[in-house]
């Protein structure tokens, strides 16, 4: 099937190939490659003869994970326009920014986000929109059309004809998760995103071999000549799901299980029934289908590998999961939106043997750790993290000073801190922007966060710098406990006092009963957490 896909549409011709194989499942319902190229194709023919969308032009996908997410994806980017992947759940105002701070000349939403969309009133109210409703009569403006009437308005004979596009050209615009501020939108060649892919299809590889060396020559003959099947919980709009999913399918032949919305049920009767292999999923995600009642109730025998990433994943977890799901192969990796996904990653055995690291170099890229003058540090010092290779966004949309600023000789600067032990596994410190600084001492918050999360009662802790008079700032911990601990203040601090100097342990403990915020990619909402602690802090001091 020719060479290595340098761009999304020779991705797409080399799946036709897989025409007669199930591509999605979704509320229990099948759906082949040849079925969601040929409504893609449909649409793709409505977008360009109808609404004139052409090369380069920004298009917004404003929809929950969903088989018309993936139609919507294949038309914008085969009609060569930039497919703008906008976090579904954002609140009105926050999609509205987003579709016009990127410049859309179109919406493609489902009802719901459709919805949302017309309680604001910014940029994006002028903008013709595509509205994933089964009834035309629901449409509330002359600017919407039925995203299932155009599909039916066009004549498909099955193949997705595509735009000529380039390697260089911009392939997609995506949203970093605003941990350490407000999202920025990446920009993403096709190259970049073919080349990132390739990372990812290289790390899953080399954790489905793993998997088969321990699984036993049977299962292993067995499960290489079965369709692979992912559980797919992770959004569509973020890499973690877009690459490590919707893409990495499109060039296996993967099957997808869509879960809409998460539920632990709903998840591990999904795993049993359409015999899920890989599932990627955030440490809560984790500790949810741990603890569900219906753990034992299906059969999970199938599952070969859980990946985790984007965040700490707490080695206790590590530990509990594997005690159940022995036969597993656990993989996490280290990545960000801005190099389309993984530059390291590491799995089974080798991640057991170190936890707390987020693996080797992946070849896709270069990965190196320098000094504040930009010198490279050896083995064991710590630093910034940069990254160079083809895998690299070209920049931040409409934001010329920050894109310029990430990018020195042509290494990004990922603004992550980190060190190399001497076999060559990366280990994240924590972030610049995230540091507390207290009476002069450097306090990683990730440092105090491994730290608590060590205490079996723990589930969720987030560290915090609070402003201080004295010190500058002082470290604080909001701590979510594990369901039915009960913990308190003095037991957390001994238990810290125990692993940190004193300087680094929290002056202040606060309690939430339920899992913390999470952005759209579900990790924890750092920004939101901290202004409310903030308010709480400033509420408190005012009333002493
Ligand atoms: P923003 O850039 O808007 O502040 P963000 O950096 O969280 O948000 P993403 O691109 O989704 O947005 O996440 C990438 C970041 O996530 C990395 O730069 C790193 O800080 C963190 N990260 C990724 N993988 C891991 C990991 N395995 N362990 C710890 N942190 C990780
Ligand atoms: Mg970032």
């Amino acid at each position: 099937f020719g060479n290595c896909p340098q761009t999304l549409p020779e991705l797409y011709r080399q799946a036709e190939r897989f025409a007669q194989r199930v591509f999605t499942v979704e509320n229990d319902q099948h759906h082949t490659f040849e079925e969601v190229f040929k409504k893609a194709q449909q649409l793709a023919q409505a977008l360009t003869r109808r609404f004139g969308v052409h090369k380069g032009q920004r298009v917004a996908i404003v929809m929950q994970n969903s088989t018309e997410w993936i139609i919507a994806f294949l038309a914008v980017t085969a009609a060569g326009a930039v497919a703008v992947l906008v976090n579904s759940r954002g609140a009105p105002t926050e999609l509205d920014r987003a579709i016009g701070d990127t410049d859309c000349s179109l919406i493609i939403a489902d009802a719901k986000r459709a919805q949302r969309l017309q309680a604001a009133d910014g940029a994006s109210q002028r903008l013709a929109r595509i509205v994933l409703t089964d009834d035309a009569q629901q449409l509330r403006s002359s600017k919407d059309s039925s995203f299932d009437e155009l599909i039916r308005g066009w004549e498909s004979a099955g193949r997705l004809s595509c735009a000529p596009v380039d390697g260089a050209d911009i392939a997609l615009m995506m949203f970093t998760s605003g941990t350490t501020g407000f999202a920025k939108g990446v920009m993403l060649t096709q190259r970049s995103v073919l080349a990132g892919l390739s990372g990812t299809t290289f790390g899953a590889a080399l954790s489905f071999a793993k998997f088969q060396a321990l699984a036993g020559p049977e299962a292993a003959t067995a499960f290489a000549t079965r369709q692979a099947v992912s559980l797919i919980v992770a959004p569509m709009f973020h890499v973690s799901g877009c690459h490590n999913g919707v893409l990495a399918a499109l060039s296996s032949g993967g099957k997808l299980v869509i879960l809409n919305r998460w539920n632990p049920e709903d998840a591990l009767r999904l795993i049993g029934a359409e015999g899920v292999q890989s599932i990627s999923a955030v440490p809560s995600m984790l500790w949810d289908l741990l603890r569900s009642p219906d753990f034992h109730k299906h059969d999970l025998s199938s599952l070969a590998v859980v990946g985790t990433g984007g965040a700490f994943f707490p080695p206790n977890l590590l530990r509990d999961v594997h005690k159940v799901l022995p036969h597993v192969v656990f993989a996490t990796g280290y990545g960000m939106t801005e190099t389309n996904g993984s530059v390291c990653s590491v799995s089974g055995e080798d991640f057991f043997a170190r936890p707390e690291s987020v693996g080797k170099i992946l070849p896709i890229a270069d990965v190196k750790v320098i000094d504040e003058d930009g010198r490279d540090l050896p083995a064991g010092a710590q630093g910034e993290i940069v990254v160079r290779g083809a895998l690299l966004m070209s920049g931040y949309f409409g934001l010329p000073a920050d894109s310029a600023a990430t990018f020195k000789h042509g290494w990004m600067h990922t603004g992550d801190i980190g060190r190399f032990d001497d076999q060559g596994y990366l280990y994240i410190t924590d972030r610049k922007k995230l540091m507390i600084i207290s009476g002069g001492e450097n306090i990683y918050c990730a440092e105090v966060e491994r730290a608590l999360v060590e205490h079996p009662g723990v589930r969720e802790v987030l560290a915090i710098g609070l402003p201080d008079s004295r010190l500058g700032e002082v470290p604080i911990a909001v701590v979510v406990p594990q369901p039915g601990h009960v913990l308190d203040a003095d037991e957390l601090r001994a238990h810290t006092e125990k692993l940190l100097a004193a300087y680094k342990v929290p002056q202040a403990f606060y309690f939430r009963p339920e899992a913390l915020p999470r952005t759209p990619s579900d990790k924890i909402d750092r920004v939101g957490v901290t202004r409310e602690i903030l308010a709480e802090h400033r509420a408190a001091a005012r009333d002493s």
